[in-house]
Parts: structure tokens; sequence; C-alpha cells
């Protein structure tokens, strides 16, 4: 364990054209919110090291680098070339002491030379949301960016009203978007895409390294990841809220916690973003979505995918229509455990999605029918589901014990509720009150097992509400 942070920057060493060098803007009166202290021993760094003035960029630590990432993207669906880093600050990188290489990132530490109009600051709420929800999401078992700590400025942020600002220093394998790639796609600049690629292949990718075609291997890394990813989501009723091209990462970490959202009764048609009008981005789109993104990112590896632009086009047009089965099985695999199969039949499919359809009908809360499921509890509104699951259960090898337990490893009590969300926010942002967030976090951190004294965690809110909208929070 040291003080100091042993940075190695290998995204600095890049070409030029991948970022631009810039200094956080420091902040009137920086207060620590919380330190994420396992994390950041688990990166090397002495938590006691980690104080308020390097939360909001007030103070560099030895070593980094800062500089913003150039990103283009589709931003709900309509081509930006330009967006980049307009709020975050990449620091540098760190090897953890797993040996993986780790950014470490300050979002909302003042303007970058990608700001366009924005004021480079978030505010309070949305940087609460983001460390509950990405700290949660790990707690699961789901591949995500994580939260070192946050700070508040002292500052206003103008949005709608006045808001308090805070800076979240975020963790992540890499912060490697799709809308990366598309930037230098789209100004066919080949020299920086070949380092961009040879980057992302050393740094994510390392087993492809060899590859005959290393473009169609990477392409094929991205597409596995990706399902798998949002097979996740959408067995623990995760709705990510703008699955832009800009906020999809090429590891396969969920980035960027805007709207998102978990839904409580179960309906596939949910959406909670306030900027999502037409529902692009609702819970039952986003494995389509994610093929959608994955196809942008196939047209960007066109040129390095063959010499000749048809057989290119071909190449990657049957992988990205491959990607439905692709997901298909993610999607199948993780529900299978969700209801505590072992073994696989042709019939469980349909047997996960006659549960599903029960559950709709039923407007079943999502997260705690899967659980009671789990407690070998049997929710009365699932009518003659259980007695379909208890025949196919028969063939299953496993003794009913090592089932359930295999079930509550998987099916969480505590998911991060709106209601509750909402409300630790207004705690935080109206009365400068932490406590809730602190609670939380606490009861998040362990998801599966019952906590006594944390009921009202696990319970959907008493009168669900349908108009129920969170907002971007930049
Ligand atoms: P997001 O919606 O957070 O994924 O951001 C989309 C784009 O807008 C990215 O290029 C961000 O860097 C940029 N952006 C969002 N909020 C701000 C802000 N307050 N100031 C400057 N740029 C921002
Ligand atoms: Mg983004």
């Amino acid at each position: 364990m040291t003080a100091t942070i042993a940075f190695d920057n290998s995204y600095a060493r890049l070409p030029g054209s991948l970022f631009r060098p810039v200094l956080p803007t420091p902040v009137e009166a920086p207060r620590l919110i919380r330190v994420n202290e396992g994390l950041a021993r688990e990166l090397g760094i002495d938590p006691a090291a980690l104080t308020a003035d390097l939360a909001v960029g007030n103070a560099l630590p030895d070593g980094s680098a800062p500089l913003a990432q150039a990103y283009a993207g589709h931003q709900f669906g309509h081509f930006v070339p330009q967006l980049g880093d307009g709020r975050a600050i990449l620091l540098g990188e760190v090897v953890d002491r797993l040996g993986r290489r780790r950014d470490i990132q300050l979002k909302g530490a003042g303007p970058t030379p990608f700001s366009r109009r924005g004021d480079g600051r978030a505010a309070l709420g949305p940087v609460l949301r983001e460390y509950l929800v990405s700290e949660a999401m790990h707690a699961q078992g789901i591949p995500t960016t994580r939260a070192l700590m946050a700070a508040t400025t002292g500052e206003k942020v103008y949005r709608e009203a006045a808001l308090p600002g805070a800076v979240l220093t975020r963790v992540a394998a890499s912060h490697i978007r799709v809308g990366t790639f598309q930037f230098f796609a789209v100004r066919q600049d080949r020299d920086s895409l070949d380092a961009l690629v040879a980057h992302v292949i050393d740094r994510h990718y390392p087993a492809i390294a060899g590859a005959e075609n290393r473009a169609l291997a990477l392409l094929d890394r991205v597409m596995e990841a990706q399902a798998a990813l949002v097979a996740r989501w959408v067995q623990t009723g995760f709705i990510h809220g703008v699955m832009n091209t800009d906020n999809m990462s090429v590891s396969g970490e969920t980035i960027d916690y805007g709207p998102c959202a978990f839904m409580d009764a179960y309906y596939p048609e949910t959406v909670f973003s306030s900027i999502d009008e037409y529902g692009r981005y609702a819970y039952a789109n986003q494995p389509g979505i994610a093929q959608w993104n994955l196809a942008r990112f196939a047209e960007t590896l066109l040129g390095l995918l063959d010499e000749d632009r048809g057989r290119a086009i071909a190449t990657a047009t049957a992988r990205i229509e491959a990607f439905p089965a692709l997901y298909a099985r993610h999607w199948v695999a993780g529900f299978r455990r969700k209801i505590g199969l072992t073994s696989e039949e042709d019939g469980d499919a349909a047997l996960i999605q006659a549960l599903l359809d029960v559950m709709q009908q039923a407007r079943a809360d999502f997260t705690l029918t899967f659980r009671r499921l789990s407690l070998g509890e049997t929710p009365p509104e699932l009518g003659g589901w259980p007695d379909l699951w208890r025949q196919r259960l028969a063939r299953d090898p496993q003794g009913p014990e090592q089932r359930l337990a295999l079930m509550r490893s998987v099916n969480p009590a505590y998911v991060p509720r709106n209601h509750l969300v909402e409300a630790m926010i207004a705690a935080a942002v109206e009365s400068q009150d932490f406590g809730p967030f602190a609670e939380m976090l606490h009861v998040l951190s362990t998801p599966y097992e019952e906590q006594p004294g944390a009921e009202a965690y696990a319970m959907p809110p008493i009168a669900p509400d349908p108009a129920y909208r969170t907002f971007c929070g930049t």
C-alpha cells in the first residue's frame, strides 16, 4: 500500500489525435462525501490519501496525465461526429492488485475542449445515483464501472434549477466506447483507428492478439461481451436509459449511468428516461439496441476486416445477424439459473417465457417474484406456472436445498428501487443528509443476503408510479 498512486498512462501515450490534454478547473469548497475504501485498496491506493482536493481535481496526484478523450456517437439514432469527454477528465491508469489496468476519471471536474455549450459540471443527485447504482451492479456481479469517491464542490450548477455541484471519481476497465471508433472511422483516420484497435486488443482482449483477422476477432469479442452484459441487465430488471453508441463500452462494462432505473412491476415496455420520448431504450428493446450499436461498431471496422469492401460488408453483416442467437444463449442460461435449473432442455426458454408472461399479466414485482421463488415461496399471482416449473424441476439433478441456495445467489433481495433512490437523493440535496445514501449503499453491497432490518429495501413502492421519470442529469 502506498500513499501515492502508481499511474501508468497508456492512453496518454497513444497518438495525440485520440485526446486533448486538459486540467480540472478548481472549485470553491470541496467536501468529501464518500471514499470507497475497498476499491481504493484494490487499486493499491491508501484510502486515507484520498482527500477532498483530489476528489474534485483541486489537487492532482503525482504521475497523472489529465486528458479528455475524443469520441463521436449515435444519440437516439442520430450521428454526432464529435462528442468527446465534455465533463469528464481521465487522470490516468493504474494496474490493480490483480494485474488489471483500470482508468481513474473525474466526472464533473470542469470544461474540456469537448464541452460544447456544457459547463463541464455534474449535479449532486446524478453523482449519488451513479455511485450507488454502479456499486449495486458490481455487488450483483454485473460488469460495470465503479465509484472510487464522491465530493461536493461547494458551487452551484445551473440546470432547470440551481443545484449543488459534485464530482464523481469513476474507475473503469477503460472508457473506450463504440463512439471512440466512430470518431476516427468517420474522419477516415486509419492511423488513429489502427492505434485504437491495437490498444483495445492489448488491453481488453489480449487472447486475440495473434488472430489471423484481428478486427473480426475484436468484433466477435465485443459482441460476446455485450450479449452477456445486456442479458445480465434484463435478468435484474435494469434499464440503462441512454444506450447511445457513445455510452457503450467496448470492454463490456455498464457505463454512463444517467436516467437509469430498475423496474418494479414487470412490464417489458417500461421506459423511465424523460428524454426517451419514443421508448427507444425501453427495457425490452435493449438487446435489439445492443445489436444496432454493434452494427455501428462493425461499420467502423469495415476497412480492417477485408481489403474487399463487399466481402467486408458480407462478413460483418453475417456476424451482426447472428447476434440474436448469441444473446438468446445468454438469456436462457441466466434465466435457467434464476429458476434453479442446472440441466438444459429444449423447452426451458418457453417455460421461462411463460413465467414472464404471467408476471406481466399480474404486474408482478420483478425482483420480489424471483426472490420469493428462491425462498421456497409460491407467489399466488403466478397461477398455474409453479406446477409446470415443478414438473421440470423433477428432471433436474439438484436437490431442493441446493437449488434454493443457487437461486438465492442469483436473485437479489435488494436492488436500487426508484422510490428509495429518489428519497436518498432528496435527503442529500435538500437537507445535506447523506445518511440514507450510506445506509442504502451498505444494504446494496450484499444484495443476495437477507438482512434483518432492511425489509423496506426489499419491498416495491406502496403505490407504483407509472409516470415515474428519471432525468438525464447533465
Ligand atoms: P451523456 O448524455 O452524459 O452520455 O453525454 C453526452 C455528451 O454530452 C458527452 O459528450 C458529454 O461529455 C457531454 N456532456 C454532458 N453533460 C455535459 C456538461 N454538463 N458539460 C459539458 N458536456 C457535457
Ligand atoms: Mg455518455
